[in-house]
């Protein structure tokens, strides 16, 4: 078949599945649930697919809520991973995460539907706890997930249909501090204030700021910082976070960073374990897959069309990124500049808007997964940016 009337079928065949596809979304929405929790998504996710005789496997790659759902067309040719999210906040689905499985099973039925007999293996792969800190995919991934996948391609709900160009690569640390208790005006000589440490951390990073590249981002916050004010603080502890969109520039920035803390210890007289207890990587852009997918975006006319995303969080997905090539098509079910985890975002979940969205995003990781598997001259210029992005990120910081 040639390529346009693949496409054709393609979105032919989602817009037949569009009625299921919405009220599994909706369904997903209203019962929403928190990262490690989502057993009710799991399950109608593996049901609907199992019922459509792919072959589900959960738990997968160690984690209880995740799922994977395989589908063959013929032996060999290009495998695709069609990754959907759909733990909750606890406000709801105040990220959409809900369009997301519903969206990939529609991308993934019509592919058996259409290119039945064609080479390829298709993946569905349900990875839980997005949100967060030690994202579901992190763990995944030592499970053994995803390096098995040619392309790993994603759907979310956005204010705008568009790719990422880039995210945040992420450090986050709980460091506590100990010193010595004293009386603050009977013995204070004897005593070493582990929040006087903390103080000389916090001013360290402020001077830090000044000497660090534009896009880095340096938190803390003491969750412990003594109880009494007529005692010296003898055990303080603060959670501190770094952000920068090069992961490779965030690895010299914690270096200064265990400086300063070396040096408040040092002035205080006191002691500190750091642990840490999140990482994130930075996106590995694959600019080719990004316009195969807005190119399909232009195709179907999807609404909200933008140029990519330059200012973005963190992700889990990223970790993803950096294994195998991978993108993540946005579709758009509110108004540009509507910021998400809001309750702009909970109010229109159930919306002709977002099961607009569904479709569209859809119909894009569908016809862009036959453009990857029905011409490998695709792949192969996919694959080779990925290994040139991925060497370029360790050492070009500004990219
Ligand atoms: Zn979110
Ligand atoms: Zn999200």
């Amino acid at each position: 078949m040639e390529q346009n009337a693949i496409h054709a079928s393609l979105a032919a065949y989602i817009d037949r599945l569009a009625p299921e596809l919405t009220m599994l979304s909706d369904d997903l929405f209203d019962h929403p649930e928190i990262g490690y929790q989502e057993f009710y998504a799991r399950d109608i996710l593996t049901k609907y697919l199992r019922d459509d005789c792919f072959e589900v496997e959960t738990p997968y790659a160690g984690l209880d809520t995740a799922f994977r759902a395989v589908w063959r067309g013929g032996e060999g040719g290009p495998n695709v991973g069609l990754l959907c999210e759909y733990d909750a906040l606890p406000m709801g689905h105040g990220c959409a995460h809900h369009l997301q499985g519903p969206s990939c099973i529609g991308a993934a039925l019509a592919l058996k539907d259409v290119l039945a007999g064609v080479p390829c293996t298709v993946e569905v792969v349900g990875t839980p706890a997005e949100e967060i800190e030690d994202g579901g995919k992190t763990r995944m991934l030592t499970g053994g997930a995803f390096r098995h996948h040619d392309v790993a391609l994603m759907m979310h709900g956005g204010n705008s249909c568009t790719t990422d160009v880039k995210s945040m690569a992420l450090l986050e640390y709980r460091v506590t501090y100990r010193g010595v208790a004293a009386h603050v005006a009977i013995a204070p000589e004897k005593g070493c204030s582990a929040l006087e440490a903390l103080m000389l951390v916090s001013s360290g990073m402020a001077y830090l700021r000044g000497h660090a590249l534009d896009d880095t981002r340096m938190s803390m916050i003491i969750e412990e910082g003594g109880t009494t004010v007529n005692a010296v603080v003898e055990r303080a502890v603060a959670h501190i976070e770094l952000r920068s969109y090069s992961r490779a520039y965030l690895d010299l920035l914690a270096e200064r960073m265990k400086k300063i803390l070396d040096g408040a210890a040092l002035m205080t007289e006191t002691t500190y374990d750091i642990v840490t207890i999140g990482e994130m990587q930075s996106k590995t852009p694959v600019l080719t897959l990004n316009e195969m997918l807005m190119r399909n975006a232009e195709r179907i006319g999807a609404r909200q069309i933008e140029p990519p995303r330059k200012k973005t969080g963190a992700t889990d997905f990223a970790v993803v990124m950096n294994m195998v090539p991978g993108s993540c098509i946005r579709t758009a079910f509110v108004p540009s500049g509507t910021s998400s985890h809001s309750q702009a975002y909970l109010d229109a979940g159930k919306s002709a808007d977002a099961h607009r969205a569904l479709c569209e995003a859809a119909k894009i990781l569908a016809m862009t997964s036959a453009d990857l598997i029905c011409e490998p001259e695709n792949l192969h210029a996919v694959k080779e940016d990925f290994l040139h992005a991925r060497e370029r990120a360790k050492t070009n910081w500004d990219d």
